[in-house]
């Protein structure tokens, strides 16, 4: 795995939340993205080198619905790059983790991306994520 690419924070109201980080990092969103199959409106920020995925449930099925039903708004998740993610499923499930896609799937911001469950990574979910070329 490389850098951090992002962290994801779970959020009640999209606009709400853009103004807020936009306070925070003094600049606003550079992009703006639904993921239909996810059922989440993203958005991104960028702040020198690090970037934070906004992300609202847009139907109440949605996995960001769910986790804030649960547990509130807040970090959802920490993505971190890597160059072959194939490689890295593989890898990462051999060492016994839980890995929810056993295939790369689309995820925002053009990456293919995978999780971890929770359950076997501390209570954090990590997000794999490869830039799709
Ligand atoms: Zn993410």
């Amino acid at each position: 795995m490389k850098k951090i690419e992002h962290i994801g924070i779970a959020v009640k109201n999209l606009e709400k939340s853009n103004q807020l980080f936009a306070s925070i990092f003094g600049k606003s969103h550079y992009k703006l993205e639904e993921v239909l199959t996810e059922g989440v409106k993203t958005s991104f920020f960028k702040s020198g080198p690090n970037k934070v995925e906004l992300l609202m449930a847009t139907n109440p099925e949605s996995p960001i619905a769910k986790f804030i039903e649960k547990k509130g708004e807040g970090i959802h998740h920490i993505a971190f790059a890597v160059d072959d993610i194939k490689a890295e499923i593989k890898r990462l499930k051999k060492e016994g983790f839980t890995v929810l896609n056993d295939v790369p799937k689309k995820g925002a911001d053009n990456k293919l991306v995978a999780f971890l469950h929770p359950k076997t990574t501390n209570g954090v979910l990590i997000e794999l994520c490869q830039e799709i070329e």
